[in-house]
């Protein structure tokens, strides 16, 4: 669990106990999710593509927009259950192809990148629940055993061959996000080809089949940067659904430090000691990850107070 330091870092988005319980003994329970659907208490958003509608409140919070589910534009075929806050509210996600429209200009469509640093705890875990849903979702029509066309199951939470009888799971791909530091407490930045001019970021990588998280970010320092890796230390993990990836964040100490960056993934890669990096932000010449990433807190931990 990541949390807020003295040092004034920043928590990690989209990792917060939002205190939700799941739930996931009532998912096929049909009769429990009829009764709690038509609770008036039970709250409903709509996700479509990633986003839904957040607004302000009042008060100068911002909220998810929910509805009570008789206002909800129910289809039984795209409802997700998504769990029950510590007040007893239950929440259910409907899918759509299109947000609803508003009568008023309060509420505006977000996604998670915009959404998760105004909203509630509460709120980012119902909607990173309902956008990872909604990719898998969108993605897994089709049997991947026999091609035959899946069925929704289990409020969201299975996708089921109607011929072949395979339960499809909602999928999350691994990936590694590392800080790479050396002996002088320097950290190794790169930047990826497509990025804007200055970006400099942690390495990353996917997780492959049959390897451990440990030595996929030895691998992945190995191949992108060139560098041995030795004392891997796990920090946090993100939920990160663009489409389906959970990030899983190091810090990696480098026991070589001649850099060579592979020239693929990698345009170049280099190390910073603080007063560097500190020197070329302030120049404007090294831009560093902003936003919900975890590779910001990653940077943030180690330079010991926020970027920028
Ligand atoms: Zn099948």
């Amino acid at each position: 669990m990541a949390s807020t330091s003295d040092n004034g870092v920043q928590p990690i988005a989209l990792t917060g106990n939002g205190g939700i319980d799941r739930g996931g003994e009532h998912r096929l329970d049909e009769a429990w999710l009829g009764a709690a659907w038509s609770h008036p208490t039970t709250r409903v958003f709509v996700v479509s593509g990633g986003q839904a509608l957040i607004e302000e409140t009042e008060d100068g919070r911002t909220e998810l927009v929910t509805m009570p589910s008789f206002d909800a534009p129910f289809t039984e075929a795209h409802r997700y259950f998504l769990g029950t806050d510590e007040d007893g509210v239950r929440y259910f996600a409907l899918q759509k192809d299109a947000l609803p429209g508003r009568m008023d200009d309060a509420a505006r469509p977000a996604g998670l990148r915009e959404a998760a640093p105004l909203l509630s705890e509460r709120d980012n875990e119902l909607l990173v629940h309902a956008v990872a849903l909604e990719n898998w979702q969108r993605s897994h029509r089709f049997c991947s055993r026999c091609g035959e066309r899946t069925v929704i199951a289990a409020a969201g939470h299975i996708r089921r061959c109607p011929a072949c009888g395979a339960e499809h799971y909602p999928r999350t791909d691994p990936a590694v996000i590392m800080l790479v530091t050396d002996a002088e407490d320097r950290a190794l930045l790169g930047r990826q080809l497509h990025w804007p001019e200055g970006r400099y970021s942690t390495l990353a990588g996917f997780v492959e089949p049959g390897e451990s998280v440990e030595r996929a970010v030895i691998r992945e320092v190995a191949e992108e940067a060139g560098i041995v890796v030795g004392e891997v230390e796990y920090v946090a993990s993100q939920p990160w659904p663009f489409p389906s990836s959970l990030m899983l964040g190091f810090m990696a100490r480098a026991v070589t430090s001649a850099v060579k960056a592979d020239g693929e993934e990698i345009e170049e890669a280099r190390w910073f000691s603080r007063d560097e990096l500190r020197a070329a932000m302030e120049a404007g010449e090294v831009l560093p990850p902003s936003g919900v990433s975890i590779a910001a807190r990653l940077i943030e931990m180690w330079y010991g107070a926020p970027l920028g």
